[in-house]
């Protein structure tokens, strides 16, 4: 039996006809100590590969790429077979972008699998039977990083979804449960309130899923379903969900699995793939030489499969496992009475060291090979909907005192071009007019819904005057929204209270 803490099943196993090429960084924080750890498994092993390092996280940051990666280093990161990746740290503030999107987006790696398992009676968890890959839209959602501050008092982040990206990571998941053998994928959305982005998640899974007969599929709400997954890990196979609920749950997962310092993530795409732990640089143990290092060795045996080094892999993963069913156990996963020895990182990788060659006797046993590479169908063919205009919401700041929603609604009305009606205004999101209530909380951004008058053939020129003449009234417009029919259906939302 293959253990279940690889994406394997999608990997290429064709061994390269040359050494693979895999770039290393060993990151901040606990990031060098546990890189070191995998590298001196991976050469005791026999792992034979063309390794490059380059620098990456917080001292670059600080030396002014605010990429926190240097221009150098990209390349060598395109012409690498993988990248075997350490935590680092973002510093903290504004100007510093997060390295790890910044590369998962450049590389094109959309899809982030996940895969955990408990590791019961080796280590301790409520869940012994629990066995689950989380497959995470690793490009879009709230991780654009689309942020604006607009007002006095408001700032913005846009969740962004396509629909390639949202067809290729519905896709990736059915694929991947088909070829691991695994027989149900659960999808997690908040469509109840997002209607359109998460809505489309939703309705691209049932399409999607509809294709995969073989695979059993079921949607629920993201929390009441991470609720459920923390409660019942047993009762998931395949979690698919966006990039940061993705985040989330996946770290849940991890941890009532037994430790997040146990997951391993990898990162893939059709031209890259990056390997790495879920969990970040620890800094409060950094340097102490007590981090667990087997979610960066996870992954980093999810990486030598992927680059064709099967049997190695099998090899370093099989002498992990036996590691942990002896009992030689990092303090994150140390128990008394279950433990046999608490050791540091060096010990930790010693012991796995003298294992290669051995077998666990209770956990399953890895083996090589039995992969092929996933390759995903092409986008499905669509038809292009017939676009229309029907009017703009203009995004007003407006703070005068008394912030009186009918005060607004009359100047804009009166400033209003004739080929536009103001049907309303909300403030974070609720309607305030017509009809607002004083209970209700107003901030200094409002959203202005200006409808086509009947008749009226609109265009984004027609939306740019109507800007221009709110704003020679005086308003301080922040922002346009076109709004869109697409073949006569609504792109947009309603106001909470429309
Ligand atoms: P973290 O995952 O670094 O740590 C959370 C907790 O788990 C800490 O108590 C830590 O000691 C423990 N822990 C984590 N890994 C462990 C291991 N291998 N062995 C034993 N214990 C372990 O999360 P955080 O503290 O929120 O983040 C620290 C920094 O890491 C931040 O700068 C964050 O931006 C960054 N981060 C980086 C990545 C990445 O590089 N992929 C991912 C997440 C967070």
């Amino acid at each position: 039996m293959t253990i279940a803490v690889s994406p394997s099943s999608l990997a290429d196993a064709t061994p390269l006809a040359r050494r693979p090429k895999i770039v290393v960084a060993r990151g901040d924080g606990i990031g060098p100590e546990i890189m070191d750890a995998c590298l001196r498994i991976f050469a005791a092993a026999g792992a034979e590969l063309d390794l490059t390092e380059i620098a990456i996280g917080e001292a670059v940051y600080l030396s002014g790429h605010s990429s926190g990666i240097s221009p150098d280093s990209w390349a060598a990161l395109r012409g690498a077979d993988a990248f075997f990746k350490a935590p680092i740290t973002t510093p903290q503030g504004g100007g510093y972008k997060s390295l790890n999107v910044t590369i998962r987006k450049t590389l094109g790696l959309y899809a982030n699998v996940r895969p955990v398992m408990s590791l019961a009676p080796f280590v301790a968890t409520k869940h012994p039977k629990m066995d689950l890959v989380i497959i995470r839209e690793n490009e879009e959602d709230l991780y654009a990083g689309i942020e604006h501050r607009q007002t006095e008092e408001v700032v913005q982040c846009l969740k962004v979804l396509s629909r390639p990206g949202t067809e290729k990571i519905v896709r990736y998941a059915f694929e991947f449960a088909r070829q691991s053998g695994r027989s149900k994928v659960t999808c997690f959305t908040k469509d109840n309130i997002m209607k359109l982005t998460d809505g489309m998640f939703r309705k691209m899974f049932d399409e999607i899923g509809a294709e995969y007969p073989d695979i059993a599929r079921d949607h629920q709400i993201i929390d009441i379903a991470t609720a459920r997954l923390a409660d019942t890990p047993e009762d998931f196979d395949v979690i698919l969900t966006l990039n940061l609920y993705g985040d989330i749950v996946s770290d849940v997962a991890a941890q009532i699995a037994g430790s997040v310092g146990l997951a391993p993530s990898a990162n893939i795409g059709a031209g890259g793939a990056m390997f790495e732990a879920i969990h970040g640089s620890a800094p409060d143990i950094a340097g102490q030489g007590v981090a667990n290092p087997s979610g960066l060795l996870l992954a980093g045996v999810n990486m030598l499969r992927h680059v064709g080094l099967g049997a190695v892999a099998a090899r370093i993963q099989n002498a992990w496992a036996r590691t942990i069913e002896d009992g030689i156990h990092t303090g994150d996963i140390y128990q008394d009475g279950v433990s046999a020895r608490r050791v540091g990182t060096a010990a930790f990788t010693d012991a796995v060291i003298e294992r290669l060659g051995q077998e666990p006797t209770r956990l399953p046993v890895a083996v090589a090979g039995g992969d092929s590479a996933l390759v995903l169908p092409p986008l499905k063919t669509r038809t292009k909907a017939v676009k229309t205009l029907e009017g703009a919401d203009l995004f007003v700041d407006w703070d005068p005192p008394g912030r009186d929603a009918d005060a607004l609604a009359a100047g804009l009305q009166a400033a209003s071009l004739p080929d536009f009606t103001l049907e309303m205004i909300t403030n974070r999101g609720v309607k305030v007019w017509p009809g607002g209530v004083p209970e209700t909380f107003k901030t200094d951004h409002w959203r202005c819904r200006f409808k086509l008058a009947p008749g009226v053939a609109g265009d984004a020129a027609l939306v740019a005057r109507q800007f221009a003449a709110i704003a020679a009234a005086g308003f301080d417009v922040i922002k346009t929204e076109g709004l869109y029919a697409f073949d006569g259906t609504p792109g947009y939302s309603l106001g909470q209270g429309q």
